[in-house]
């Protein structure tokens, strides 16, 4: 006899980039779909670590997520998936008797059906929105990259770029924003590969086309996870530009602000044409905030080319820094190079690290006094007071007191304060109740 589905407990460990966090949705939403339940660690009969491989550190730290699961007080079965069980497949399932290593995300579920002894059929796949899923609803439309960036051991893991069909895109879209979906974020490893090959024409099923479509199904909210400098086309551009519900933000990574250290890179463009392109995203959607990875200690960079970087990121403003101190990884031309001295490293990062805290707070202040479209991700009360806090369109986070907004409402703030990373503000909204200091209601919404 099988055991009954709703007894399976199952909870997830995801490591790296944005694309593991939408592919663990994913699993989760299908698994729940065969009857299981997120639970915590504590609880749960199967353990998912979607693993990433991205550096020498990430590895470690995928490991050790895997060892610590295993010793979880239900005894659960550790299932590894992502990056690193593509390439380290036998290294993982080393590591104790209940771990099983899948790499294809695709077969997760029902692997974890069959080694829970569980019926695989009555498969209802929820919309990945509430009950545990983020409110920023992540849509994968690509997987895979060949642009081959000597650092990188991605394209070794996930393989060259694979696009998911417009038609699919546009179903789980309109799948998304009927559940309740205000802002859907179209995430890939790299999408300005995506292609729709069974769509023919000029653009018609390119990055710029799947925006277009998506935005006419009238999701109020959408994003781009991040877009490669190069990819930020006049075509693009145009598109974003008339498409109102683009938020203002961009996340396009540059790595390195030196053009020796880009060639080293592989990344195949100058600092110069970098800023070319943020120019032109700024003239196409006035007021976007753009974000940035960059890289600390690159093997071979000098004293004067990380200068060059942070000087660079000041001078282009901005509004949020990921810093990534370089971490050698086996497997990729970087990893054979000769390493900067760790402490040198270390020390570029911390001042990149410095550098992203004024930015923040610079873009931050830049907004005060003004008001923002808030979409609220959390509700929380503290001494009494009911705060939320969310993203607005060009990514700031912003804590407001408020009475009566729930988690996935869209509300209006003014922005009032910048502090510890988050800017505090007063909610406008008209429709929405806001209580100041009414006894006679017993609730109180401090103003900041
Ligand atoms: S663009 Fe470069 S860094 Fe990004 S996934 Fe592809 S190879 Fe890696």
């Amino acid at each position: 006899m099988t055991a009954p589905a709703a007894r399976i407990g199952v909870t997830f460990k995801t490591l790296g980039c944005k694309v593991n966090q939408v592919e663990s949705e994913d699993i989760a939403a299908e698994l729940l779909g065969r009857g299981a339940q997120l639970v915590s660690e504590a609880d749960a009969a199967v353990v998912i670590v979607n693993t990433c491989t991205v550096t020498g550190e990430a590895d470690a730290k995928a490991r050790k997520a895997v060892r610590h699961a295993i010793k979880g007080p239900g005894s659960p079965i550790v299932v590894v998936t992502g990056c690193l069980a593509a390439i380290d497949a036998e290294g993982l399932a080393a590591l104790g008797d209940r771990v099983v290593v899948e790499a294809d995300k695709g077969l997760i579920a029902p692997r974890v059906a069959e080694l829970l002894g569980v019926a695989a059929d009555q498969i209802a796949v929820p919309p990945r929105v509430g009950n545990g899923f983020r409110t920023r609803a992540q849509l994968k439309i690509e997987d895979g990259c060949d642009a081959y960036c000597t650092y990188c051991i991605v394209p070794y893991a996930r393989g060259v770029p694979r696009s998911t069909p417009l038609d699919e895109i546009l179903a789980e879209t309109e799948r998304l924003v009927e559940a309740g979906a205000r802002e859907i974020v179209l995430t890939g490893i790299n999408v300005g590969r995506y292609r729709d090959e069974a769509r023919s024409g000029p653009g018609a099923a390119d990055l710029a086309a799947v925006i277009e479509a998506v935005a006419a199904t009238g999701v109020e909210r959408l994003r781009l996870s991040s877009v490669e400098p190069l990819d930020l086309s006049e075509r693009l551009l145009a598109v974003l530009s008339a498409t109102p519900a683009f938020c203002e933000h961009l996340h396009v990574p540059l790595q390195s602000a030196d053009d020796e250290v880009l060639c080293a890179m592989g990344r195949g463009y100058t600092a110069e044409q970098y800023a070319e392109r943020i120019a032109a995203a700024r003239e196409a959607l006035p007021g976007v905030a753009v974000t940035t990875d960059v890289i600390a200690g690159f093997p071979g960079e000098t004293d004067a080319q990380a200068d060059a970087t942070l000087h660079f990121c000041d001078e282009i403003g901005f509004a949020r820094l990921h810093v990534f101190r370089f971490s050698s990884r086996v497997g990729t031309p970087a990893g054979s190079m000769r390493a900067v001295d760790p402490h040198v490293r270390a020390g570029r990062a911390a001042a990149l690290r410095a550098l992203d805290r004024r930015l923040r707070q610079r873009h931050a202040e830049s907004r005060l006094g003004q008001t923002a479209d808030v979409l609220v991700e959390r509700v929380s009360v503290a001494e009494g007071a009911r705060l939320v806090q969310g993203t607005t369109r060009d990514y700031l986070q912003v804590r407001a007191g408020d009475a009566s907004s729930s988690v996935g409402e869209i509300l209006t703030v003014r922005l009032e304060r910048y502090r510890d990373g988050i800017v505090e503000g007063v909610a406008e909204q008209p429709e929405a109740p806001v209580f100041r200091d009414t006894p006679e209601q017993g609730k109180h919404v401090p103003r900041w």
